[in-house]
């Protein structure tokens, strides 16, 4: 097993905190930021959530990878340094959480790189990047590609880590799932739009479980997405810590960051390389 991704285990944890706070909300209008409840819904993940969640990772032994708009490092200014003092890693998810298909190639990579520079000035070395509600465009993995990052978090073509070919030279990508994202468990805004569930955190803890076995049969990577604004709650905290008890119980799963992963799986010959391309779209086909 030397020289494989996965060193031997049944299946790969990545534990991943999407640092969100107000940018979703914003992205989706400007005149969000006049609603006092709304943004602070959105707070309580960076000010209560987020030090509730790096504690019990504390107390479990485990690492993480925080992703974390530019926008939410430059506006809390310890925030990253935070992270990284705790032994975690921190990694790019854009600017402004504007979802990269809303934007033309020009805003997308001012906005990723803006975000590049809010780190480097922090002093913060960024190794991955996850694009905003995971919808890259087509020139994403080549924006990570060019500005030297190791890899991305954004697609779902797989369920272990595979490698996608860009102009710009090869990514590793640590493909993502909706079925591992709290979000579609517990988002819950009147307005605007971003989801409209409340779900029992049992029912997550089940799903999870479920869906972590079925990847120790098939050796996958368990990229699981949380959001401390919904995740960070009591409830769902302790679901989160039940759900990592689990995995550590099993024995023959192991955990790591995104960063240390990528790099496995770049060292990895045995991982497929893909170059993904938009299908053909004939407007005969489909004409709307
Ligand atoms: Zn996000």
């Amino acid at each position: 097993m030397n020289g494989s991704w996965h060193h031997g285990a049944a299946a790969v944890v990545t534990l991943t905190f999407d640092v969100d706070a107000e940018t979703p909300i914003l992205a989706q209008g400007r005149k969000y930021a006049r609603h006092a409840s709304t943004m602070s819904h959105q707070a309580y993940g960076p000010d209560v959530g987020l030090p509730r969640i790096l504690d019990l990772l504390d107390e479990l032994g485990v690492p993480a990878t925080f992703f974390v708009p530019g926008w939410v490092a430059e506006h809390r200014p310890g925030l990253a340094k935070s992270i990284a003092d705790r032994g975690h890693e921190v990694a790019h998810h854009s600017y402004s959480h504007r979802p990269p298909t809303s934007m033309t190639p020009e805003e997308e990579r001012a906005d990723f790189e803006r975000a590049l520079e809010v780190f480097a000035a922090q002093g913060i070395e960024i190794a991955g990047h996850r694009a905003a509600l995971w919808e890259a465009s087509w020139h994403t993995a080549g924006l990570v590609a060019e500005y030297g990052l190791l890899y991305d978090s954004s697609l779902m073509g797989d369920d272990r880590p595979y490698k996608v070919a860009t102009d710009a030279g090869q990514v590793v990508e640590l493909p993502v799932h909706w079925s591992l994202d709290d979000w579609e468990q517990y988002a819950f805004l009147p307005a605007p739009h971003v989801g409209a569930v409340i779900e029992s955190p049992a029912k997550v803890l089940e799903l999870w479980r479920a869906e972590l076995d079925g990847m120790r049969h098939y050796r996958c990577l368990f990229n699981l997405c949380v959001h401390p604004f919904l995740s960070g709650r009591p409830g769902r905290a302790m679901a989160l810590r039940r759900f990592v008890e689990y995995a550590l119980e099993c024995g023959d799963v192991r955990f790591a960051q995104c960063r240390d992963v990528a790099a496995d799986a770049k060292a990895d010959p045995a991982l497929p390389v893909r170059r993904p391309q938009a299908p053909p779209a004939d407007p005969a086909v489909y004409p709307h």
